[in-house]
């Protein structure tokens, strides 16, 4: 079996170290890295610090003496670069454990890291022939020669990290390598070995101590000292490290601290672990973003990330930025977001980003900043250009669904009839960490996401319309069976000129608009009996029902012309008889022999109008199978003094007209309660109270999930919904967002 572990080199890597200083200069920047301008800074990295930049020359006629300085001094001054504060060991340490091919990695700090750095894997380890060396500058297992850093896949390669280290600090390697007994435990300083490397009991892996960070740089300590945010920073590194190395668990704790401040375990998603890393609060306010591309003329590359929506705030940007698996910074792709977010979502403008990109490898210098903080990209400005567009339209397309917050929603909860279930559909709030918390909490909110069921103005108005969670489940069961009976639509109708005809009518006198309305909407809920609230994309309508199910139906009944289960009759129906008592039946008094010719005359059916005749034999049974109010009153709306049994508000059917007065012009009617449930108290007929809740409970049920649905895939709407009332503007979220801004 091949070895896991590589042998370590000493090399000449003047090369490569030297090289970012000619970046730098390339960039218009000074040459001498520690009075250089500092870059951009982020939350875990600090400016490069001037303190140990050597004294101004003073000013001598001679010219002064130039002389080679003492290697140590070199090495320390080299090292003070590498590792600017404690967080840069910790980075250094992680992506040293991450090369090892570790699943696990464990982070113990004592005193911000000042007093006490501990890295702890499970990778392969260091070999004992390699470990006088693995401290001394240069050395490394990742590189050979200068060629191998176009295709370079470790973390690592400058072999400087563990030796800078030696040099401002003390340090101890404990390592175990596949197959011994035993592992092996040595300190070091100043890049040697300070004793023979001692056997020692070991689990798997390598465990790096640093202790005493800084300790011969009195000024470094002493500005380090004062600073409180270093464990913050800390904090922060390892939650970047875990959303984006999913496959391994790190943890991050204080020393002597029983809890971790980060604790993550292998998991398959990304968003899983920003939900676990950065809060529920993060997760949920998340949206996938994409893009590519694949032009050697103008650029290659393939980005996937999550980025944050309108209803994400947050004091400042977190840009967690991956370049061929590679955790750095890239100011103008940050700029160029920031501007994007600016202009679309200005009350969001300080996003969460998570973005990985991957180029070839050969189109990477990693090379251009010692910590390796920063890379180069070839047409940097191309595929920075096309991530930002990505971006925008991404959040122009998603600023058309919006959540809304309660204050639209008092005038409905505000009712004495109405309880507010919060606890319901809506998961606890996260504990957030830092500032990364949404102002508005979770159930305060209305979701009108159609990929999101939960939220729908049904489940905060209603108070459990069927009491008990058993006959939701048998509502939820017969209303399903009832779906997938409907659910095969035929491909071919019936092969009929009349209903081709028929069918070729509501085709061309399909409304366009309204066809956009019905496939895109979201439902949030009924507004009262006949009236669905819906939203398309910034607008908020209100949309009849019943004349929607009708039409919904005479269609499917064109459509599936003659596809229906025939019923045999043993004996033909003898219509025209039956169609004659249902017109006396209507009669005030049935027993008058009154226009009996003119019922005879309507009873008349006319089978030879074909066209005629199946378009009102469709039209009713259209109109059976609306979706009509129940006959019961609604129980929630004013209708509940119905119940009563000693004031029996009339008749049934009474209301039923009523209704049908409601579907002409709309009102608010159900939501204006009187507030007297408590005067009727045991007066109410509970029986038929609960048989009337039930039906409301289904039909707004079906609705929702087989009215809707079914509207979205068959449904053309015909023109004339557009002005008779069918469908209803109410807000527009421009106009509404604008208002609820200035407030
Ligand atoms: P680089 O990572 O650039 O090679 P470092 O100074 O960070 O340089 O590390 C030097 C070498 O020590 C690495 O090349 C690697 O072979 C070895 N090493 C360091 N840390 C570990 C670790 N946690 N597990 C196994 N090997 C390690
Ligand atoms: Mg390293």
């Amino acid at each position: 079996m091949a070895s896991l572990w590589v042998p370590l080199y000493r090399r000449e890597l003047s090369d490569i170290t030297s090289s970012h200083y000619f970046h730098s200069q390339s960039s218009g920047q000074s040459m001498d890295p520690y009075t250089a301008a500092a870059p951009p800074t982020d939350e875990w990295e600090m400016e490069i610090d001037a303190i140990e930049s050597p004294p101004p020359p003073p000013l001598l006629k001679e010219p002064p003496k130039i002389r080679r300085l003492d290697e140590s001094v070199v090495n320390r001054i080299a090292a003070g670069e590498v590792i600017q504060r404690p967080v840069s060991a910790i980075k250094e340490l992680v992506e040293n454990s991450l090369d090892a091919n570790s699943t696990s990695i464990n982070v113990v700090v004592k005193d911000g890291g000042l007093k006490l750095i501990q890295v702890s894997d499970d990778g392969h380890g260091i070999r004992y022939e390699d470990l006088p060396i693995l401290c001394e500058r240069h050395t490394t297992s990742k590189l050979s020669t200068f060629e191998d850093l176009q295709s370079i896949k470790s973390m690592g390669f400058r072999g400087e990290a563990l030796a800078s280290m030696t040099y401002v600090a003390h340090v101890t390697v404990t390592t175990i390598t596949k197959g011994q007994l035993h592992g092996y435990r040595v300190s070091y300083r100043d890049g040697i070995m300070e004793n023979e490397p001692k056997a020692c009991a070991a689990v798997k892996g390598t465990q790096i101590m640093v202790e005493n960070l800084f300790y011969n740089m009195a000024a470094r300590r002493k500005t380090l000292q004062n600073s409180a945010d270093d464990y913050t920073k800390i904090v922060d590194l390892l939650s970047r490290f875990s959303i984006h190395h999913t496959n391994l668990s790190f943890s991050c704790r204080k020393h002597g601290a029983a809890r971790a401040d980060v604790h993550t375990v292998a998991t398959s998603s990304s968003l899983d672990a920003i939900r676990s890393v950065y809060g529920v609060s993060v997760a949920r306010n998340l949206m996938k973003v994409e893009a590519s591309d694949d032009d050697p003329s103008s650029s290659i590359f393939e980005m996937n990330g999550f980025i944050s929506n309108a209803s994400y705030s947050a004091k400042k940007i977190t840009m967690v930025l991956y370049i061929n698996d590679r955790l750095v910074e890239c100011s103008a792709l940050k700029r160029a977001i920031e501007v994007v977010y600016a202009a679309t979502l200005p009350k969001a403008s300080k996003p969460f980003i998570y973005m990985t990109i991957m180029l070839p490898p050969e189109h990477v210098d990693v090379n251009v900043h010692p910590t390796k903080r920063e890379v180069s990209l070839l047409n940097q400005e191309i595929i920075v250009g096309k991530i930002q567009s990505a971006v925008e339209s991404k959040l122009r397309k998603s600023n058309e669904t919006r959540t809304f917050q309660e204050q639209t929603m008092e005038l409905l909860s505000s009712s004495p009839l109405v309880t507010r279930k919060d606890s319901h559909s809506s998961p606890s709030l996260p504990v957030s960490t830092g500032s990364r918390s949404q102002k508005v909490p979770v159930q305060k909110m209305v979701r009108t996401d159609s990929s999101d069921p939960a939220g729908r103005l049904h489940s905060y108005l209603d108070a459990k319309p069927l009491g008990e969670q058993e006959s939701r489940n048998s509502l939820t069961a017969v209303s399903r069976s009832s779906v997938r009976q409907r659910r095969n639509n035929p491909t071919e109708a019936a092969d009929l000129t009349s209903i081709q005809l028929l069918i070729r009518e509501i085709d061309s006198n399909s409304h366009c608009g309204l066809l956009d309305i019905v496939r895109d909407c979201t439902y949030v809920g009924m507004a009262d009996d006949v009236y669905a609230l819906l939203q398309h994309n910034t607008r908020l309508y209100l949309a009849n029902v019943v004349n929607l199910s009708k039409e919904l139906m005479y269609q499917q009944v064109l459509r599936r012309f003659a596809h229906f289960n025939g019923i045999q009759l043993s004996d033909p129906t003898p219509l025209q008889e039956l169609i004659i008592l249902a017109l006396r039946e209507e009669d005030l008094d049935p027993d008058s022999n009154e226009n009996d010719d003119l019922k005879k005359k309507i009873a008349e059916v006319d089978w030879e109008e074909e066209k005629s005749c199946f378009q009102a034999v469709s039209a009713a049974l259209g109109n059976f199978y609306a979706m009509h109010p129940p006959l019961l009153p609604n129980p929630s709306g004013d209708g509940l003094q119905f119940y009563q049994k000693s004031k029996p508000a009339g008749n049934p059917s009474d209301r039923e007209s009523e209704h049908n007065s409601i579907t002409h012009g709309f009102s608010f009617k159900s939501m204006n309660f009187e507030g007297n449930d408590k005067e009727m108290g045991d007066d109410i007929d509970e029986e038929l109270l609960s048989e009337a809740k039930s039906a409301w409970a289904q039909r707004e049920w079906s609705i929702q999930h087989v009215l809707f649905p079914a509207m979205r895939l068959f449904l053309k709407p015909p023109a004339s919904m557009a002005t008779n009332g069918t469908f209803v503007q109410v807000a527009s979220l421009e106009k509404l967002y604008k208002i609820f801004e200035r407030c």
